[in-house]
């Protein structure tokens, strides 16, 4: 294995792979009332098209994997696709990204077939909320779909919590206490102003503040996790088991350390989440790609890399929707 940089001599090791563009929930601040546009089901890649580009990544070099959406559980067959990535052999750490919504009827075949590990959105524990927020979803379904991933031992599960301010800011310190209670990972998300209705300016609360209504729960130390010390930055709580994360994409970005290429449901291989441009990998792979050709398409994807987003300097990103590229 070569081990694979970027020209900003960033180490590059993992590759988020978006299954599908479409989502069961329509969640404010990822996308508009009526929805987006859906790709046609001949543009999205099968799942021996993405098992070609693993293959090729990891033979590069890359040894994690992400498979998100949309949501990857409205695409049929999941868990083959997990049982043909972790066939590959070197990729050592396969993981998913979900609503949960789907999670409790998959859950033990997913960990059957090779995942380790996922991470859970779950923006509210207010039932009424929960279906504000997502427009049309059931909090139950999702704490079912945790409940199943603790059973089938996926390990560990975190849970993804996008904060806004008057919406659900105030269950801060619920889901900190769940973290005592229940073991929980809990990584609380700075809002990004992207595709969704939210107003997003007066909607963000920067980690900070965060912090601060976290302050009645006691003093919060430093930490590591035990797989996956991406982007967040984990705090414990006196006598938690589980772990407090921060994410802050816009108020402290954290693209100096961006370690990743993203492969969407199209087929498109994105140097950068928030920048459009993008490497077709589609057209190669179905008129016969060798892969060695496979590889050098790769490898300009990662020559591509940007320095860094500008979502700081109060860019709205304008590109095309996060259910399409892989949130
Ligand atoms: N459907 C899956 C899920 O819900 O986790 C995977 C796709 S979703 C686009 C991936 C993640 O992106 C979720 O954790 C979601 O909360 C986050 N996300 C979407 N829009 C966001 C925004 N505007 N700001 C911050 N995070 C966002």
């Amino acid at each position: 294995m070569t081990g694979l940089s970027d020209s900003f001599q960033r180490p590059i090791n993992y590759l988020r792979v978006s299954v599908t563009d479409r989502c069961n929930l329509r969640c404010i601040y990822c996308m508009p009332a009526e929805g987006v546009s859906l790709m046609s089901h001949s543009d999205v890649l099968s799942y021996e098209e993405i098992y070609h580009v693993v293959k090729a990544a990891a033979e590069l070099g890359i040894n994690k994997v992400r498979l998100t959406g949309g949501e990857p559980l409205v695409r049929a067959g999941l868990p083959e696709l997990v049982r043909m990535l972790a066939s590959i052999g070197t990729i050592d750490d396969i993981a998913l990204t979900t609503n949960g919504t789907l999670l409790a009827h998959h859950a033990a075949e997913l960990k059957q077939a090779g995942l380790q590990r996922v991470n859970i959105s779950l923006d509210t524990l207010n039932p009424d909320k929960f279906r504000h927020i997502t427009r049309c979803g059931h909090l139950e379904d999702t704490l079912r779909g945790i409940e199943a991933a603790r059973v089938a031992g996926l390990d560990p599960i975190k849970i993804n919590v996008v904060v806004m301010a008057g919406i659900n800011d105030d269950e801060l310190p619920d889901f900190a206490a769940r973290t005592v209670s229940e073991g929980w990972h809990v990584r609380f998300i700075e809002l990004m102003p992207l595709n969704g209705d939210e107003p997003v300016a007066s909607r963000l609360v920067s980690v900070g503040d965060m912090k601060r209504r976290l302050n009645p729960l006691g003093k919060m130390e430093p930490c590591r996790v035990s797989v996956g010390n991406g982007p967040a930055k984990y705090f414990r709580l006196p006598d938690a088991t589980g772990t407090i994360g921060f994410i802050t994409p816009v108020t402290e970005h954290f693209c100096y350390q961006c370690n990743r290429l993203r492969l969407t449901a199209d087929g498109k291989l994105r140097p950068c989440l928030l920048s459009e441009e993008e490497i077709d990998l589609r057209e190669p792979l179905r008129i016969g790609v060798s892969s060695a050709e496979l590889k050098n398409l790769i490898e300009e994807a990662i020559a591509r890399k940007p320095l860094g987003h500008k979502l700081a300097e109060g860019n709205k990103h304008k590109g095309r929707p996060f259910s399409q590229v892989g949130g």
